[in-house]
């Protein structure tokens, strides 16, 4: 049954990449109530503060959307933060939810959950089937204890709540930090500062033969709410294009978009990750939504919005 357009939605995580996409979303789709709370007006780690939030806010419907997230580099140099924060920040959530009546509630993970050789594309019934990706194992385990928790709530109290796997996104207020971002704000910043500074190469990371999907975040935030009107199930359900490529190639399309005319070196001394994560999306694609934002177009606009926004970003 789609949701009622009046109900309180609380998105947590409303500032962040996902979870600004999916505010978007939920207001050019009608809803009137939305609630959010910036980091500093409430620390998720905090669980009487949360605990508190709800009983005062009681949302009907609950889109969970903080985490503690980044690239390759910050996984791998931090994994006590990403296991650590992202176990305390679910729980304490889930918890709240489960004790004020929450009826629907949408927990988000990734596809870094699923086995480092799982058979591609993956499908959503690999998860637990293999060993994850080192790069990531930190933060995988927090999501599949996400996923975990959302299926227990279901068996135990019945209640509707569901899990979506996105693929890797990408789109405005996205982090840009060189250091910690994901792999396409990374290049999209290392490119135009390279043509602004009339540069003639630029280096990316690892070896550029992974393979990589990616959805635009308004893509993903669609996604969210297509399943929150359609979907009751205990399985995660993966959401993406099922189309990837290579990081070389990716970074020949950024550069394309950029403007950027020089050349493109590896540095193979950096981590390349898990050397594929294709995602089976026949279960989203089945259920009647399918993306609309290709990667091109996707591109040229995140490029527009970093030109717009780099002297503020996050
Ligand atoms: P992953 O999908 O979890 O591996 O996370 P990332 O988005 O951080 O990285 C994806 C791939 O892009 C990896 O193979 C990286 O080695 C590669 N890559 C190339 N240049 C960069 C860069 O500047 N930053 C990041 N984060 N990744 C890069």
């Amino acid at each position: 049954r789609p949701i009622d357009r009046h109900s309180t939605v609380y998105v947590a995580g409303h500032r962040g990449l996902v979870g600004s996409a999916i505010w978007r979303r939920l207001r050019g789709e009608g809803f009137t109530d939305l609630v959010g709370r910036s980091h500093d007006e409430l620390d998720l780690k905090d669980r009487s503060a949360v605990f508190e939030f709800f009983r005062s806010e009681r949302p009907d419907v609950v889109v969970l959307a903080a985490a503690k997230v980044g690239g390759i580099m910050a996984n791998n140099t931090y994994p006590v933060d990403f296991i650590s924060d992202n176990l305390q920040v679910q729980v304490n959530v889930l918890d709240a939810a489960l004790e004020y009546g929450v009826e629907r509630l949408l927990f988000l993970g990734s596809t870094c959950i699923y086995p480092k050789l799982a058979e591609q594309p993956i499908r959503e019934d690999a998860l637990l089937t293999g060993l994850l990706e080192p790069t990531n194992d930190a933060y995988a385990i927090a999501k599949i204890a996400g996923i975990l928790q959302v299926q227990a709530v279901r068996r135990q109290y019945g209640r509707p709540w569901i899990s979506a796997m996105p693929t890797n996104l990408y789109g405005p207020e996205d982090n840009f930090s060189p250091m910690t971002s994901h792999v396409l704000p990374a290049l999209i910043r290392r490119y135009e500062e390279a043509r602004l500074t009339d540069s003639p190469t630029v280096v990316n990371w690892g070896s550029g033969t992974p393979m990589r999907e990616f959805l635009h975040v308004d893509d993903m935030a669609a996604a969210c709410l297509h399943l929150l009107d359609t979907y009751d199930g205990p399985q995660q359900v993966n959401v993406g294009t099922g189309k990837d490529q290579s990081i070389k190639e990716i970074a020949c399309l950024v550069a394309e978009a950029v403007g950027f005319h020089g050349a493109t070196e590896w540095d193979t001394s950096k981590p390349d990750g898990t050397p594929r994560k294709l995602i089976d999306v026949s279960t989203l694609i089945g259920s009647g939504w399918e993306p609309q934002i290709g990667l091109r177009e996707g591109l040229e606009s995140t490029v527009a919005w970093f030109r717009e926004n780099v002297t503020a970003l996050r």
